[in-house]
């Protein structure tokens, strides 16, 4: 089968094209799990983590990809009821131990055991893959394959920041960043919460006018001050001013969520200007978001549907992926980039 494998890890500045095609034999199941020929599979800003070695695979190569929509080619007994045809989605949680207290709770993106899809086990940049069934979902009818491909991470992840937000309908809420995830959110939360008013920071006017025309209340840069304090703000940028100046803004006793894997070093020293008394004081708090959790998934791909949402997307070929990375790299982004496979 033709897959795309990372050979090295190194900042995409020295090597632009990180991704090789390359022939694998077709994998073969485990009891357990299905085998997928993919269909789509989404390009998220994590595999940039994954290439620049901030969160680096264990092993190499790897075949990246965790936004990953399939038909079930194959499947071993005691695999979740799932059939031949069925057409499923795998998300960034690969698999988890399942009896660790965070596992037992349902929280088992926080398990020390968490394995992520196409870091820890191949994934989705292939034309088959193979996933536990018990960490595959089913996709709402209503979906195309590159539809439903960004609503498994940028959308699932997104969710949860907005769980973890607790946002009370009626509060203002503030994105900072306006990429794949944060344009999910903003439909969901104007769908969930539609007395609120969404405030976006984002670096380009471009952003800010697709976020105006999804129904932001109002746009600016990522340094500008909201028209009116933000009770709730998620933060999807990889850098650190948007945080240090997203504090200012907030509401006394708000709450700041990190949805991002890694930070990237390059603007590190904005933290020295943080205030306390601007900044922290009055109750403020950051919490940060960990990978997601299988109810998430399943929960937000069930919302979606309702909504509904129809993730903007843009597709690439599977070979054109280096490309689709470094367009994220430079912040090319308008709605949610995918590799069709078939
Ligand atoms: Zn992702
Ligand atoms: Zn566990």
């Amino acid at each position: 089968m033709n897959v795309l494998v990372l050979k090295n890890v190194g900042s995409l500045e020295q090597n632009p094209l990180p991704l090789e095609l390359a022939e694998l034999p077709q994998p073969i199941p485990a009891p357990g799990q299905l085998l997928l020929r993919v269909s789509a599979c989404g390009v998220c800003h994590t595999e940039l983590d994954e290439i620049e070695g901030r969160t680096p695979p264990l092993r190499l190569p790897i075949v990246l990809g965790h936004q990953v929509v399939g038909t079930v080619q194959d499947s071993e007994a005691d695999a979740g009821g799932f059939r031949e045809g069925d057409r499923v989605g795998v998300a960034w949680i690969y698999s988890a131990c399942g009896t660790c207290e965070f596992c037992v709770a349902g929280n088992e993106n926080l398990c020390r055991e968490f394995k992520a899809t196409g870091r820890d086990a191949n994934g989705g940049y292939a034309e088959f893959m193979t996933v536990p069934a018990a960490y595959a979902y089913r996709i709402p009818d209503s979906f195309s394959d590159a539809e439903a491909a960004p609503l498994l991470c940028a959308g699932a992840i997104g969710y949860r920041s907005l769980k973890l937000a607790g946002l009370k309908d009626g509060q203002n809420l503030g994105l900072t960043g306006f990429g794949a995830s944060a344009h999910l959110v903003l439909k969901t939360a104007r769908y969930l919460y539609p007395r609120s008013k969404i405030f976006v920071f984002a670096r380009s006017v471009l952003e800010q006018d697709f976020a105006r025309e999804l129904g932001a209340s109002w746009a600016g840069t990522t340094s500008a001050e909201s028209p009116e304090p933000c009770h709730c703000i998620i933060d999807t940028t990889p850098a650190w001013t948007p945080i240090v100046d997203g504090l200012k803004n907030l509401e006394r006793g708000g709450r700041l969520v990190i949805n991002a894997i890694r930070k990237e070093d390059a603007d590190k020293d904005s933290l020295l200007r943080v205030d306390y008394p601007a900044h922290l004081w009055m109750e403020k708090e950051i919490k940060s978001v960990a990978n997601v959790a299988r109810s998430d998934v399943s929960e937000f791909l069930e919302l979606a549907a309702r909504i509904p949402i129809r993730p903007a997307v843009e597709e690439f070929r599977l070979d054109q992926a280096n490309q689709a990375l470094s367009e994220i790299k430079a912040r090319k982004v308008r709605g949610a980039k995918v590799l069709r496979i078939r």
